[in-house]
């Protein structure tokens, strides 16, 4: 559990965050963004509550982000 290995990104200034240049890059990221939160929720005793990315979609700038949100309430 110690895979320390970063996943390259691209700083995507359109959305001020995190932009990954394919979406098998944005699927390594998810995975591990992931494993983190789940180790944040079992200290916390819960998973209420916590958000979690859990899709990957590609902003008008061509690149690939990661988001917790229902599609309704993805800004642009
Ligand atoms: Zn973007």
């Amino acid at each position: 559990m110690s895979n320390r290995t970063i996943v390259p990104h691209i700083w995507c200034g359109d959305c001020n965050k995190r932009g990954f240049s394919s979406r098998s890059l944005a699927r390594k990221a998810l995975g591990r963004v992931r494993a983190k939160r789940n180790r944040l929720a079992d200290k916390h005793g819960t998973r209420r509550g916590v958000v979690r990315e859990n899709r990957a979609y590609i902003c008008p700038g061509g690149l690939w982000h990661l988001t917790g949100m229902s599609r309704r309430l993805v800004r642009r």
